[in-house]
């Protein structure tokens, strides 16, 4: 087994050496990944000690005075603290041997978008009166559709979890839609003071592979799979997913975090696996995983998660799907 991963470096090294201090997570924050990661167990109730509720439902968030401290190296990069001893995300970075021999070669596959759109529509959902339109800047339009067999679309979202997966050779890269109002966010976060950055984008099949096998064997199967997603099967090989920050626990509570679960939707954005939802994702709480949606579908999950009075609604609950390994 000699394979190796190269992870695609999207920003300047994020945290010099002496800030990681976790052993997986640490190769993974030194490199902005366009690959993936997330998770992280309990703290059910660690990030919403500031939602408050309103008349109109939930999502406002008190940002608190954006007193946060970016420590920076000598060239004015973020460093981020230590990590603790936590596990790792969902598709968290691999450990140690991140070697650039190994890139992995994209498939040869031809990803011309569907006309039509595959998938039962299972929402009638109307689209919430303040979502924004293609004229304004918070729009988001709705990742590309491809029509690939073994890919499961509802309502035109892709689905990959653990019931559903990618085919193997599906290597669409980071979604650019994504990554425009990711970038948008992240802008409008440092307006008011926050530092969100991307850590981990697009991850390969073959990527996956190897983390997954790796966590398998240091924790065992079992909880690996609680935190870590088998190939084929994590988010992050759609192109749409992103982890930001710090991928691990101690992201929980921060502003940054705080902030990122109630304004995510306006950009098009969900938090795909939400605190005490475990059950029904299939993954530990992840604060720092995003999935990108579209504002339109963005803000009827939104507008449907306040008519439920639940603000971690899931993509699952909202669809009516299920996610665990068959
Ligand atoms: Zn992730």
């Amino acid at each position: 087994m000699n394979k190796k991963i190269v992870f695609t470096l999207l920003l300047a090294s994020l945290c010099s050496l002496s800030a990681c201090g976790n052993d997986d997570i640490g190769s993974l924050n030194d490199s902005i990944i366009v690959n993936e990661g997330s998770l992280n167990e309990n703290n059910e109730n660690s990030s919403d000690e500031s939602l408050q509720t309103t008349a109109a439902g939930y999502f406002v968030t008190e940002v608190p005075e954006a007193t946060v401290t970016v420590v920076t190296d000598e060239s004015g990069n973020p460093v981020t603290e230590p990590v603790p001893e936590t596990p790792v995300d969902e598709n968290t970075a691999p450990p140690e041997e991140v070697s650039a021999e190994t890139v992995p070669t994209p498939s040869v596959i031809d990803y011309t978008p569907s006309t039509a759109a595959p998938g039962t529509p299972a929402s009638t959902a109307v689209l919430p009166a303040d979502a924004p339109t293609e004229y304004d800047y918070n729009y988001g339009p709705a990742p590309t559709v491809y029509d690939i067999p073994g890919i499961k679309y509802i309502d035109n979202v892709l689905i990959a979890n653990k019931s559903y997966s990618l085919p193997a050779d599906f290597y669409p890269e980071l979604d650019q839609t994504c990554l425009n109002q990711f970038y948008k966010l992240q802008n409008d976060a440092s307006a008011v003071g926050l530092n969100i950055y991307l850590s981990s984008g697009f991850r390969s099949y073959e990527t996956q592979d190897y983390i997954y096998n790796d966590y398998v064997a240091r924790d065992g199967q079992e909880k690996a799979d609680t935190y870590s997603a088998r190939p084929g099967h994590s988010e992050h090989q759609s192109g749409l997913a992103i982890d930001v920050n710090q991928i691990d626990d101690t992201f929980i509570g921060t502003p940054e975090a705080i902030w990122l679960e109630a304004h995510c939707y306006e950009y098009g954005f969900i938090l795909r696996y939400s605190q005490s939802k475990q059950d029904i994702t299939g993954y530990k709480y992840e604060s720092w995983h995003i999935r990108y949606v579209g504002t339109d579908m963005s803000y009827k999950i939104h507008s449907k998660a306040i008519e439920m009075g639940d603000p971690y609604l899931t993509l699952e609950e909202y669809f009516g799907i299920d996610s665990y390994y068959h």
